[in-house]
C-alpha cells in the first residue's frame, strides 16, 4: 500500500497543476494551530529537519505546500542524500535544510505588511531516505486572543484562509499545547465546526513535557472534545539545539527520554495501552489515516478525472480538430509565414516599381522647377508663341535667354539631392512595409517581437542609406554637366508630359469646380472674381497713390479700408474667389503649354529642347530614376532583401530559450487557448492511466511490511 500513497501524491501533485477546483483534489494533511502551539516544531521533528521560518514577527505569511517524498536506499545500499527542492522557483536542488529555510523566510517576508497574510501556496518538496511520503500544508498560525496587539482583520483573514484548507477531503493536524486549555484551543473550535466528529481530525497535543503525566494523559484520553483519529502526545521542542543549529537536524532524543521516563503512564509501546504518544506514532498515524484517505478517495477521483478527460476531449476535438500544436511549431510557423508575406510585398520592390515610384518624385520636381522658372516669367507666352510655330525664327538673344533658363532648369533638377531623396524615399517605403507587418497578425500580439523586427530591419536599413546614397549621386553625376538624349526618348518624354500635364489641368479643373460648387454655382463664383478684382485694382491705386503721396495716413487706412471691403462677401468667399483665381491662372499656363507640347516643335525631337523644356526635363528625370533605381537595387535592396530574412532567424528566434518560446506562443491568445486545452488534455490522459494502473496495482496488492 505504500506505493499507493507515493502514486497518489503523485498523482495530486499533478492535479493541483491542471487547477484548483475541488472536484479534482486528492486529501492533503493540513496543519493548523494557534501561534507558539508548537506547529512548526511539529513538522520539523515530521522532516527532521529545522527548516521552517522563525522569528516573533509573522514569520507564516504564505500557505506551504509541503510533499515529502520518501527515497528508498538504491539497489548497492547506499543512501540517497536528501534535498529540497521549490519546483516554480527553478533554484534546482538544495541540500543545506538552512538554505530552505532562508528561501522560505525571503518568500513570507515579501507578502507586503499591509497585506500580512497571502493565500498563494509556496510549492516546496523534500525527498529523503528518512520521511514518509506524506502530503502536508502548514497555515499560518491563528492569531490568540491573548496578543491584541494583531488586529482584528489580520485574524479574521488566518481564519478565512485555514477554513478555505480544511475542507473535505483534506486531513486536519489540530496542534492544540498541553499547558493550554482545549476549550481554549482555536484549532481543535475550527476543525469541530467542518468535522464535528473528528472523523478527518487528528489532534496534536504538543508540549507534554510542561504538563505532569498524569495530566498528560488526561489530556490525550480526553472526552470533552472526542476526535474519532485521536490525539497524539509530543515533545517536540528540540533539545541540544545547539548541536542541531550546526546541521539543522532535530533530536528527538528529548521526547524518547521523557516517554521512557514516564513509561508507567504512557505505556512502553504506545500504541498498545490506547495511548498515543511520540512523533514516530504520529508520523505512522499520519501515514495511515493519508492512505486509507487517498484510497477511498480513489474512487472518486477516477470518476471525476474521467468526466474532465471526456470534456477536455470532446472540446479538443469540436475546437481544434485535434490538431495538436507546441509552441516551438507555432514559432516555426509564425517565422515562415513572415518570411511568406515579405517576399510577396518583396514584389513591390522590383525594379520597374521602383522606378516607377523614384519617376513620380521627380516628375512632381520637375512641376515645381517649371513653375519657379517658367511659369512665373512674364516672357512664357512667348515661349509658347515659339514652339507653337516652328516657322518663326528665333532672335538670338531669345534664343540664349531661353537657353540660359533652361540649362539652370536642368541643373536644378541634377543637384537636387536626388541620390539621398531617392534612397530615403525607398528606404521609408520598406520601412513602412516593415512596420505594417509588425503591426498585423500575429505580430499585434507579440510586442517585443514586433519592436525587435522593426529595430533590427531600421538598423540594416541606416547602415546602407549613407553608402546608397553616395553611391546614386555619384553615378548620376554625369547628368548635371550634360545628358545625350535621341529621337526616340524625345518622344517618349514628349507622351509623358503631355499625360502630366493633362493630368495637372485634369486637376486644376477638379478644384476650380469644387470651389464653384462651394460658392454656389459659376454665376456666383464669376461675380466674386469681378468683386475681388476691382478690390485688387483700388487697393492698387491706393498704394500707388500713397506712394506718390496723394493720400496722408490720417484718418484713412489703407488696410483697415480692404477689411471693411470685404465684409460685403464673407471672408471664407473672398479667399475661395482668390483661390478660384490661381487656378484660373494655372489652368491657362498648363493650356498654353499643352498647346506647346503637342506642336510641331515639340514633337520635331531633341533640338527643340530649348522650346520645350517639360520634354527635356522629363528625359532628364526618367534617366535619373533609371540610374537610381539601378543602383539602389544593388546596395539598398539586394542587401536588405539578404539580410532581412537572416536576421529574422537569428534575432528572432535563434536567441530564444525553451521558456521564451513558450512565453511568445502564449502571447498569442488563440494560441495559449489551444496550448491551454491540449495540455489539460494530456495530463488529464496521464492522470487517468496512473489512476488505472493503481486499480490494478491494488488488485493484486499483497501487504507490504510496514517501514519503521
Ligand atoms: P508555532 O508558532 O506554533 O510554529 O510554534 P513553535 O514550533 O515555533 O514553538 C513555539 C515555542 O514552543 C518554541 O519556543 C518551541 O521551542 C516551544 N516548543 C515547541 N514544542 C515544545 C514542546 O514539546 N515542549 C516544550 N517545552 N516547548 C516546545
Amino acid at each position: 500500500l505504500m506505493h499507493l500513497t507515493k502514486k497518489l501524491i503523485e498523482i495530486r501533485t499533478m492535479l493541483l497543476s491542471i487547477d484548483q477546483s475541488d472536484s479534482l483534489k486528492l486529501p492533503s494533511i493540513v496543519v493548523i494551530g494557534s501561534q507558539s502551539s508548537g506547529k512548526s516544531s511539529v513538522l520539523e521533528s515530521i522532516v527532521g529537519h529545522e527548516f521552517l521560518p522563525k522569528g516573533n514577527n509573522m514569520v507564516t505569511r504564505r500557505p506551504i505546500e509541503l510533499t515529502l517524498i520518501h527515497t528508498p536506499p538504491s539497489s548497492d545500499g547506499s543512501v540517497p542524500t536528501e534535498y529540497g527542492e521549490f519546483p516554480s522557483l527553478g533554484l534546482g536542488k538544495i541540500t543545506n535544510f538552512t538554505s530552505i529555510q532562508k528561501v522560505l523566510t525571503d518568500l513570507n517576508l515579501a507578502v507586503p505588511n499591509a497585506e500580512a497574510i497571502s493565500s498563494e501556496p509556496i510549492d516546496l518538496r523534500i525527498y529523503s531516505p528518512h520521511v514518509p511520503d506524506l502530503t502536508l500544508i502548514d497555515l499560518p498560525g491563528y492569531v490568540q486572543i491573548s496578543s491584541l496587539d494583531q488586529p482584528e482583520e489580520l485574524r479574521e483573514k488566518i481564519s478565512t484562509l485555514c477554513d478555505k484548507y480544511i475542507r473535505e477531503p483534506n486531513i486536519i493536524l489540530s496542534v492544540c499545547a498541553a499547558d493550554v486549555d482545549l476549550a481554549n484551543s482555536p484549532a481543535l473550535r475550527a476543525s469541530r465546526k467542518v468535522d464535528p466528529l473528528g472523523l478527518r481530525t487528528i489532534g496534536v497535543v504538543t508540549k507534554m513535557d510542561l504538563v505532569t503525566p498524569d495530566q498528560g494523559v488526561g489530556i490525550l484520553t480526553n472526552n470533552r472534545y472526542p476526535l474519532h483519529l485521536g490525539y497524539v502526545g509530543v515533545v517536540a521542542k528540540s533539545v541540544g539545539k545547539t548541536s542541531s543549529a550546526s546541521t539543522g537536524t532535530v533530536a528527538r532524543r528529548g521526547e524518547d527520554d521523557y516517554f521512557s521516563a514516564h513509561r508507567e503512564f504512557f505505556g512502553p509501546s504506545s500504541s498498545s495501552s490506547g495511548i498515543m504518544v511520540g512523533t514516530d506514532t504520529l508520523r505512522r498515524r499520519l501515514m495511515e489515516v493519508l492512505e486509507s484517505s487517498m484510497a477511498s478517495s480513489l474512487h472518486s477521483i477516477s470518476n471525476a478525472v474521467q468526466l474532465e478527460l471526456e470534456e477536455a476531449t470532446y472540446q479538443f476535438k469540436v475546437q481544434y480538430n485535434d490538431r495538436r500544436i507546441s509552441p516551438e511549431s507555432y514559432v516555426a510557423e509564425t517565422v515562415d509565414a513572415l518570411k511568406a508575406r515579405f517576399r510577396e510585398y518583396a514584389t513591390q520592390f522590383r525594379k520597374p516599381a521602383v522606378r516607377e515610384r523614384l519617376k513620380g518624385m521627380l516628375d512632381e520636381r520637375v512641376m515645381d522647377i517649371m513653375e519657379q522658372l517658367y511659369w512665373v516669367d512674364k516672357r512664357v507666352e512667348e515661349l509658347g508663341a515659339l514652339s507653337a510655330d516652328a516657322k518663326i525664327k528665333t532672335a538670338d538673344d531669345m534664343d540664349v535667354y531661353w537657353r540660359h533658363k533652361l540649362s539652370a532648369a536642368s541643373s536644378l533638377l541634377t543637384k537636387s539631392g536626388v541620390g539621398r531623396d531617392a534612397t530615403v524615399l525607398v528606404a521609408d517605403g520598406l520601412r513602412a512595409l516593415i512596420d505594417s507587418i509588425a503591426g498585423g497578425e500575429p505580430f499585434n500580439h507579440h510586442p517585443r517581437a514586433a519592436e525587435r523586427l522593426v529595430q533590427f530591419s531600421h538598423v540594416i536599413l541606416r547602415d546602407r542609406i549613407g553608402m546608397t546614397s553616395d553611391q546614386v549621386e555619384n553615378c548620376i553625376k554625369p547628368y548635371k554637366y550634360e545628358v545625350d538624349m535621341d529621337e526616340r526618348e524625345w518622344e517618349v518624354g514628349r507622351t509623358r508630359a503631355v499625360e502630366l500635364f493633362e493630368k495637372e489641368v485634369m486637376m486644376c479643373e477638379g478644384k476650380l469646380s469644387e470651389i464653384r460648387k462651394k460658392v454656389g454655382g459659376r454665376r456666383r463664383l464669376s461675380g466674386l472674381v469681378g468683386y475681388v478684382k476691382e478690390l485688387e485694382e483700388k487697393q492698387r491705386e491706393k498704394r500707388v497713390r500713397k506712394l506718390k503721396g496723394e493720400i496722408v495716413d490720417v484718418d484713412v487706412d489703407v488696410d483697415e479700408q480692404e477689411d471693411v471691403e470685404s465684409y460685403r462677401y464673407p471672408q471664407g468667399q473672398i479667399l475661395d474667389a482668390r483661390h478660384a483665381m490661381l487656378y484660373g491662372d494655372r489652368l491657362a499656363t498648363l493650356k498654353l503649354r499643352l498647346a506647346a507640347l503637342k506642336s510641331k516643335r515639340c514633337k520635331a525631337g531633341p533640338e527643340s529642347d530649348v522650346f520645350c523644356p517639360e520634354v527635356f526635363l522629363n528625359v532628364v528625370a526618367d534617366k535619373l530614376a533609371h540610374t537610381s533605381t539601378m543602383f539602389i537595387n544593388i546596395e539598398l535592396l539586394d542587401h536588405f532583401f539578404y539580410q532581412f530574412p537572416r536576421e529574422i532567424d537569428s534575432r528572432l528566434i535563434y536567441d530564444l530559450d525553451r521558456k521564451e518560446i513558450i512565453e511568445f506562443a502564449r502571447e498569442n491568445p488563440i494560441v495559449r487557448r489551444h496550448l491551454d486545452l491540449q495540455d489539460r488534455k494530456d495530463k488529464l490522459e496521464e492522470v487517468m492511466k496512473q489512476l488505472n494502473s493503481l486499480s490494478t496495482l491494488r488488485a493484486d496488492a499483497t501487504p507490504t511490511p510496514r517501514r519503521q
